[in-house]
């Protein structure tokens, strides 16, 4: 008897030991494993950036993989496994405003603006406030206005969309007027950005309709008829700063006020923007576009209330991801470590070079001309400065014939997007050369315009 007794306890005893043994070993390797979770993901991320594609090209953390290696996607123009082809015969784009023109800025600053998503970061549809929107990003978007000087933010409510294109959407849905036997005419501006009309035109709501030039309706009609007023200011494509036209006429006006060119990269600013109703986007501030990432400021707690709804309906929420990416893009702006002013200094000075520089050849044009801005005195950077916006508005002078403008530069291998977009076929004598694109894109449409501008010297 004392014999079996002495052996279980000598199983017991051995059994405890494994127990131990194995829980010592599961413990150090979930401590192992906690260390050591950004590991793998800053190899790959290192892996990739470190992939030589010539000055011409990227290779991403998710793009094509051949024979287990990223593979480099060329700028425009340019080919061959390393980007290092200049392919003859190409057509420049200048079409499209994706505002690549900052990546420089990023890749400088790599190591400060990276960040690293755990497999577990924020899985909930809400914060655990039961909100969509970060707090703490919203409190960075109200310090950037703050440094930069250019909108009020003080008592005034924030939401976030996908990008501005989706604000526009839950703005002008949120101050049409339901039920109405009326639709609300909603008016911008000519020449105005495309999208507000194609965006109103897609949806086909009962509640508004779009109908064109904001001059047209100037001192029209009456007291029952609703409007909504887009204002683009600095304007898309031409860089001007505009007001409102119609709210001071007495009728039912609401105004939406884009200013997603309002920053220092393109023009001088003001004073600080104090609308009801403001809309901003990190693609034309930071140069983020693919974040799909935007911002309204809204004066009116109904308003508000309603464009959150729009927002609920419709996406529920910027994804988390995108939210955490801004906050950390935005920590690097507002960084004091380097210079404050880092990132306008560079946009102001990339875009006021590529200005002088296409400026000079068109001024040995005597048929192509594009806009000339006064200078204005900048608040935030002190100086008197001329304005250096997005996009280049090319006018085809009237000598050249009936023809569209357009036409011509396809002609000459350069894309742009064609002047009639904006408001009207009698713009066609106009098109919009994007100057917000990257250092390659843009030294090429310089090329094809200095051989525009020695063919008409030669030939016209
Ligand atoms: N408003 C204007 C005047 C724009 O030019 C653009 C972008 N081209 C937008 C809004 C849309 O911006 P986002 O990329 O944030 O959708």
């Amino acid at each position: 008897m004392a014999n079996i007794h002495n052996k279980n306890y000598k199983l017991c005893f051995i059994c405890s030991i494994a127990i131990n043994y194995l829980l010592l070993v599961n413990l150090f390797m979930n401590e192992n494993f906690e260390k050591n979770w950004t590991q793998n993901a800053v190899e790959e991320a290192e892996a990739v950036s470190s992939i030589s594609c010539s000055g011409h090209g990227r290779a991403f953390l998710d793009g094509l993989i051949v024979h287990g290696k990223a593979i480099c996607e060329c700028n425009t123009c340019y080919g061959g496994t390393n980007c290092s082809k200049l392919l003859p015969h190409c057509m420049v784009d200048a079409d499209s405003g994706d505002p690549i023109f900052l990546e420089p800025y990023w890749m400088k600053n790599a190591a400060r603006s990276a960040v690293l998503i755990s497999g577990w970061h924020r899985m909930s549809y809400e914060f655990s406030d039961g909100s969509l929107i970060s707090k703490v990003l919203k409190e960075h978007i109200r310090n950037v206005h703050a440094h930069v000087g250019n909108a009020k933010t003080d008592g005034k409510y924030i939401i976030f969309g996908v990008g501005a294109t989706h604000l526009l959407n839950a703005a002008v849905h949120s101050l049409s007027s339901y039920g109405s036997s009326t639709p609300t005419k909603v008016v911008a501006s000519k020449p105005y950005y495309p999208v507000y009309k194609e965006q109103i035109e897609f949806f086909k709501s009962d509640n508004c309709k779009f109908i064109g030039d904001t001059t047209m309706w100037k001192n029209n009609d009456g007291s029952n008829v609703t409007y909504i007023e887009l204002v683009t200011s600095p304007n898309n494509p031409d860089g001007q700063l505009k007001k409102a036209i119609l709210q001071d006429q007495g009728q039912n006006v609401k105004t939406i006020h884009d200013l997603a060119y309002y920053w220092p990269h393109y023009t001088p600013i003001l004073q600080p923007a104090d609308e009801d109703l403001m809309i901003f986007t990190l693609s034309k501030f930071t140069g983020h576009g693919g974040s799909r990432f935007g911002w309204a400021i809204i004066k009116d707690e109904d308003v508000y209330k309603r464009m959150l709804t729009y927002i609920d309906m419709s996406t529920y929420g910027v994804s988390r991801e995108t939210q955490l990416r801004v906050l950390k893009l935005l920590k690097v702006v507002l960084s004091g470590n380097e210079n404050k002013n880092a990132i306008y200094e560079f946009g102001y000075n990339t875009m006021k070079n590529r200005w002088i520089r296409l400026t000079n050849v068109l001024s040995q044009s005597t048929y192509f001309s594009i806009q000339d801005l006064n200078p204005q005195y900048c608040s935030f950077s002190h100086q008197l400065r001329k304005p250096s916006p997005a996009f280049a508005w090319l006018k085809c002078d009237n000598v050249l014939g009936n023809i569209d403008c357009y036409d011509v530069l396809k002609t000459f291998n350069i894309t742009g997007r064609a002047g009639s977009l904006f408001g009207g076929t009698d713009l066609n004598r106009y098109v919009r050369l994007s100057l917000v694109r990257s250092e390659d894109d843009f030294d090429l449409l310089l090329t094809k315009i200095k051989k525009l501008v020695d063919v008409e010297s030669k030939d016209l």
